[in-house]
């Protein structure tokens, strides 16, 4: 029932098969044929090339060799790992390959550094949803972007998406001021082209103008200093030349300044220490005084009560005693005037 040769593709083994269902379909009106002995090359249940075996026709029994299935897996990525087994729905005692459980491992495209949130799967990956932080280009708030969405943009796309849209508000710098432009990336343009308006001065801060900031640099520029190098108190004072009565003002002034010291000076130069030594003493006395006031009041009271009373006291004595002396010498002389009536009886 076999041809010369069976070759050990299984795509070639049909077509003996055909032919041995032809073949028996003829035969079955004649009388059974007996177990064919003829030797034949088998494939094993994984069709692994290379691992045939040389069977006996009649004997249909399956075997596995010892390679890996080596199937493509669904994942499209990997192969099965499991040793020769029969294919799903091929044979009896067939075996599903192995499921690939292993992380997406693909590059995404557009790249990113997230990896894909699912399982090993075919085909692409899809876009990546992860949230992504931007602060705009002056600083003031924080974008947040989906990453494929902020991954897609070009440069200066990217660029114009991450602007707040608000004042830049940068301090430029080689002013005082805030750049006045919208949210830009880089460093601030324009610095020297500053357009804030400057109270600028003469050197004694009588006289006063407005300028153009660029001005004013432009101004410190010709002076030979850098405007940024001015601290701000200082910025755009002395830029102006003093004129004739801005002079004579000064002169007031300072000549005013100048006999106020010279008073003072003469007051105080001869012996300020004795001077200053007095003022103190004086003042520890205001203070010693103010403490003892009320306590001295109440003192002088009580004193001038007790004078009042002492002199009551001496008064009543003295009221007292005179008149008691006054019995008394009436006492006396009427004992003398006895005594001497006495005398005169005796006499
Ligand atoms: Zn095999
Ligand atoms: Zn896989
Ligand atoms: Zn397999
Ligand atoms: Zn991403
Ligand atoms: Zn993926
Ligand atoms: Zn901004
Ligand atoms: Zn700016
Ligand atoms: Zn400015």
């Amino acid at each position: 029932c076999h041809g010369a040769k069976p070759p050990p593709n299984p795509e070639f083994t049909l077509k003996p098969k055909k032919k041995k269902i032809i073949q028996q379909n003829e035969g079955v009106p004649a009388t059974p044929c007996p177990p064919c002995p003829e030797l034949v090359w088998r494939s094993c249940v994984g069709q692994h090339i290379g691992a045939e075996r040389m069977m006996v026709c009649s004997d249909k029994s399956q075997f596995s060799c010892e390679n890996l299935c080596g199937n493509p897996l669904p994942c499209g990525n990997h192969y099965c790992t499991k040793t020769c087994h029969a294919f799903e729905n091929q044979l009896r005692g067939s075996e599903a390959c192995e499921d690939c459980s292993l992380p997406c491992q693909q590059e995404r495209e557009p790249a990113c550094p997230h990896n894909c949130p699912q399982r090993c799967h075919p085909g692409d990956c899809p876009p990546c949803k992860v949230l992504i932080k931007r602060s705009c280009h002056c600083g003031a708030m924080v974008h947040v972007f989906d990453c494929i969405y902020y991954n897609t943009l070009t440069a200066k796309g990217q660029e114009s998406v991450r602007s707040c849209g608000g004042p830049c508000h940068r301090k430029l710098p080689n002013c005082t001021h805030l750049c006045p432009e919208t949210c830009h990336p880089g460093q601030c343009t324009n610095a020297d082209k500053c357009c804030k308006k400057v109270t600028v001065r003469c050197k004694c801060q009588t006289l006063k103008k407005e300028w153009v900031c660029q001005d004013v640099q432009a101004a410190y520029h010709l002076t030979g200093c850098h405007p940024k190098d001015i601290p701000k108190t200082q910025f755009g004072i002395g830029l102006i030349p003093c004129n004739s009565d801005c002079k004579s003002k000064v002169q007031v002034v300072e000549s005013e300044l100048q006999l106020r010291k010279s008073r003072v000076t003469e007051v105080q130069e001869p012996d300020t220490e004795k001077l200053v030594r007095k003022r103190k003493k004086r003042r520890e006395r205001v203070l010693e005084s103010k403490e003892t006031t009320k306590l001295q009041k109440i003192i002088s009271r009580a004193k001038r009560l007790l004078l009042y009373v002492l002199i009551f006291v001496i008064l009543v004595a003295a009221t007292y005693c005179g008149y008691k002396g006054l019995l008394w010498l009436s006492d006396w002389m009427n004992e003398v005037d006895e005594r001497r009536q006495r005398y005169s009886r005796m006499k």
